[in-house]
């Protein structure tokens, strides 16, 4: 039996988030090792535009579930949905996002249908027909090393850290799948959309955070500042967190989001470990902090001691002329 890969992309507002096309550069490669097929599947409801786009990523076979049930995320009925699809497609490794929507979706199908789950991959290799997986523990200080014992495995692959597959070879074809219970037992009853952010902390390319060291609501403009200058996304520690100078959703670290960036730059913040958990696997991490023996230095690729208060403009402004040049 052929060991094909089954995606699950993540379409929201009718579009694909671009973890879905990351999941086809990992399936591509996985597919090759393994010998088989990459196919998708696409849940949700009036999502045809997402299944088209993943369908010209050059992969084998799209299946779509299409209903009005699946218009919010009721993990119930993405469950029943994902594990129908699987059972009648008998894929060898099913990959997704280590997202939001995929933690959650995938410790329940896994579940559902007994199926061993790998979480938060950040590599991977096939090595004899084995599916061998990386993955970081301990909040980031060591890295696992996980070997698929058996087949089928489900697999998250954290967002950010592998390129994206393009979406212009033509297209698979795109089976329609039937749901075929509805087994919602909760109820979305209204969405309500916290303040709108310019750019995704989860999937920005760069991304400025500010610590303790900025001191109020008011230093905080100045890291919020350098971000609106790089197109950047606005992260935070905890500590400023819990000052309330900045909204929960932008915390990164262990109990916050896990980014990985090619530019991370941390303005003010210390470098505990809870911290770092959530961002050392950036490319270039910069750190601006003005004690020389803060443990952020010892993540980051370059490193300015000083007042965040006077750095920050400077690079502020700097940037803005070489942006301008461009
Ligand atoms: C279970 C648990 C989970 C946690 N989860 C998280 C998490 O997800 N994310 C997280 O971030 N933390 C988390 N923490 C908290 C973490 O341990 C640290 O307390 C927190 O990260 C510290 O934030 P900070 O670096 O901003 O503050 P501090 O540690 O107080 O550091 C402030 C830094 O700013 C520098 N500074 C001060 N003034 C200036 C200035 N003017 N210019 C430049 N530098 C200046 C100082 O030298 C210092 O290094 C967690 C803790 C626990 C126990």
């Amino acid at each position: 039996m052929a060991n094909n890969i089954l995606i699950v992309p993540e379409a929201r507002d009718g579009s694909l988030r671009k973890v879905s096309f990351e999941l086809v550069t990992v399936a591509n490669e996985i597919a090759q090792g393994l010998g088989g097929a990459v196919h998708a599947v696409v849940l949700g409801n009036e999502v045809s535009a997402s299944a088209e786009q993943i369908a010209k990523t050059g992969i084998a076979q799209v299946y779509q579930v299409d209903h009005a049930a699946l218009q919010n995320f009721a993990p119930e009925v993405f469950t029943a949905a994902l594990a129908d699809v699987i059972r009648k497609t008998q894929p060898a490794v099913v990959l997704f996002g280590a997202t939001g929507f995929g933690k959650e979706l995938g410790a329940r199908v896994a579940a559902r249908i007994g199926m061993g789950l790998v979480a938060d991959c950040t590599g991977y290799k096939v090595e004899g027909g084995t599916l061998v997986l990386t993955r970081p523990i301990y909040a980031g200080k060591a890295l696992a090393t996980v070997k698929a014992k058996s087949l089928p495995v489900m697999v998250s692959i954290r967002p950010n850290i592998f390129p994206p597959a393009s979406a212009d070879a033509s297209p698979a074809p795109i089976e329609k799948i039937e749901l075929s219970a509805n087994a919602a037992r909760s109820q979305v009853v209204e969405k309500v959309q916290k303040e709108a952010v310019a750019v995704d902390l989860a999937e920005a390319k760069i991304v400025v955070s500010g610590g303790r060291g900025a001191k109020n609501a008011e230093g905080f403009e100045t890291v919020k500042q350098l971000a609106n200058t790089l197109g950047a996304a606005v992260g935070a520690s905890r500590a400023a967190v819990d000052a309330g100078w900045i909204d929960y959703s932008t915390q990164v670290g262990q109990t916050g989001k896990t980014v990985a960036p090619q530019l991370y730059i941390a303005a003010g913040i210390s470098g505990a470990i809870q911290h770092l958990a959530g961002m050392s696997s950036s490319k270039v991490i910069v750190a601006v902090n003005k004690d020389p023996d803060a443990p952020i230095f010892k993540v980051a690729d370059y490193g300015i001691v000083g007042d965040l208060f006077q750095v920050l403009p400077v690079m502020n402004e700097e940037l803005k002329k070489v942006l301008a040049e461009k």
